[in-house]
């Protein structure tokens, strides 16, 4: 088998492997993607936070993104029947980034890729990561390209191969996510709204709809800078039938009033797909010569759209433990990787499970939030649960349970 040397490898060229291969590069660090896809491909996942900019900056790729045209986003929209309420991320509890895109992922994730592959990374699509082995000194991949396989040995092995899951797999590292198995069915539409003319909506926002019979069921609306926008209806496994995934979704819209309203000039034009169980959780998130980034690591919900931006934030924090270590210096990836990545993960884990038993629900539809409180939760929905500053960060749970008593007492 031919055998090749690379310094750092990264499997997958999505947002996590884009920006840690961004990061390396600007501190001179030699790096091999190895991406099984061709791009531009489909992923889900359009909606992001304003923190993630922050990611994007560092990683040299601001402006790429800026000039890619994607639709500018400054805060989320929610609405279960007469109730509405929305968040301006612009003010929030944390400084930094108020705003962001709703992008394609397919364009959004080759401008990243390219911006990476311009600042001096090798990519390689088409090469799919077949075998580890990290028991040596150094890791070894095996990868597969028109049917032939060769032998990649670097330093340091990162993966970033997302739903791939390549070292869960390969290293059986997998453990079952506690979060209930739920499905998304989704599609992208023409959406045909007339702005100004429906109230409760902006472009400028993510739109979440709940039905109001069905409060454990959630619709995202995720409207790009062309005139079409993303839809999708998220519930337990159970909450859907074996009827075909369009006929569904056009079933579950029907009975939400806000968007029968909104997409009543629609155009359903493009295939409607699922995805079934894709949360999903791992033993350990580094070893001595690995570490998983992303979504290869735990992923929770998709409801608060954090799945990008915890990509990011792993990316930074895994590359700057790399730099140190590459560079000869000790590192507890424990201590300077996992814990601080898991800040924030736990902070959206306790919001995603307030989101399904009602309370966060509760505190959203709320009129009389006190302006700091909604200022704070800005801020974990703008993406900025990993400061620990933000009381819903460090005693999520205590305070969204609090919180939630007050707003019932008060109703
Ligand atoms: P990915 O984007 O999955 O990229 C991984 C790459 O690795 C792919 O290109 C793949 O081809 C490649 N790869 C896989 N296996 C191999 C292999 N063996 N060899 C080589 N390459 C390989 N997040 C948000 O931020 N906002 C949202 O609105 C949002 N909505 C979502 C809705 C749903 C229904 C779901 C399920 C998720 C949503 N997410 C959202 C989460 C988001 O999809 C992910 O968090 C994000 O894509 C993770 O990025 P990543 O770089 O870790 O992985």
């Amino acid at each position: 088998m031919r055998q090749e040397k690379s310094e750092v490898i990264v499997i997958g060229a999505g947002p996590s492997g884009a920006v840690a291969a961004g990061l390396l590069r600007r501190a001179g660090r030699a790096v091999t993607i190895l991406e099984k896809a061709a791009f531009p491909r489909f992923v889900i996942g359009e909606s992001l936070l304003p923190q993630s900019m922050e990611y994007i900056e560092a990683a040299g790729m601001l402006q790429d993104v800026v000039e890619a045209g994607f639709q500018f986003k400054n805060g989320a929209a929610f609405t279960c029947g007469a109730k509405h309420a929305w968040f301006d991320f612009r003010e929030k509890f944390t400084s930094g980034w108020g705003t962001t895109y709703q992008v394609q992922r397919a364009p959004f994730d080759k401008v990243l890729a390219d911006a990476a592959a311009r600042m001096g990374t090798d990519i390689r699509y088409g090469h799919e990561v077949i075998a580890v082995d990290v028991t040596g000194e150094k890791p070894v991949v095996v990868v597969r390209s028109e049917g032939e396989d060769y032998q990649l040995t670097g330093e340091f092995l990162l993966d970033a191969s997302g739903y791939g899951r390549v070292l869960p797999r390969l290293l059986n590292l997998e453990v079952p996510s506690a979060l209930p198995v739920r499905q998304a069915i989704f599609t992208h539409i023409e959406d045909r709204i007339a702005q100004n003319t429906e109230a409760c909506f902006d472009r400028e926002k993510i739109l979440i709809s709940v039905p109001p019979d069905e409060t454990d069921v959630w619709f995202w609306l995720i409207p790009f800078s062309n005139g079409r926008s993303s839809i999708g209806v998220v519930g337990r496994r159970e909450q859907f039938d074996a009827r075909d995934d369009k006929e569904q979704l056009l079933d579950r819209v029907a009975h939400t009033p806000n968007l029968v309203k909104l997409l009543k000039h629609a155009v359903w034009d493009t295939p409607v797909r699922h995805i079934v169980g894709y949360s999903a959780n791992v033993k350990t998130l580094y070893g001595r010569n690995f570490a998983l980034l992303g979504n290869a690591t735990e992923f929770l919900d998709p409801v608060f759209s954090s799945g990008v931006t915890i990509a990011f934030k792993s990316a930074d924090l895994a590359t700057r433990a790399l730099l140190k270590q590459l560079a000869g210096e000790p590192v507890d990836w424990g201590r300077e990787y996992a814990g601080p990545l898991m800040v924030g993960v736990e902070t959206f884990r306790a919001f995603v499970n307030a989101w399904y038993d009602g309370r966060l629900q509760d505190i959203i539809f709320f009129p009389d939030k006190a302006p700091e409180v909604q200022r704070m939760i800005s801020s974990v929905l703008a993406g900025y649960a990993w400061d620990e500053k933000n009381p819903f960060v460090t005693r999520a749970s205590r305070r969204l349970a609090s919180m939630e008593a007050a707003c019932a007492l008060v109703a």
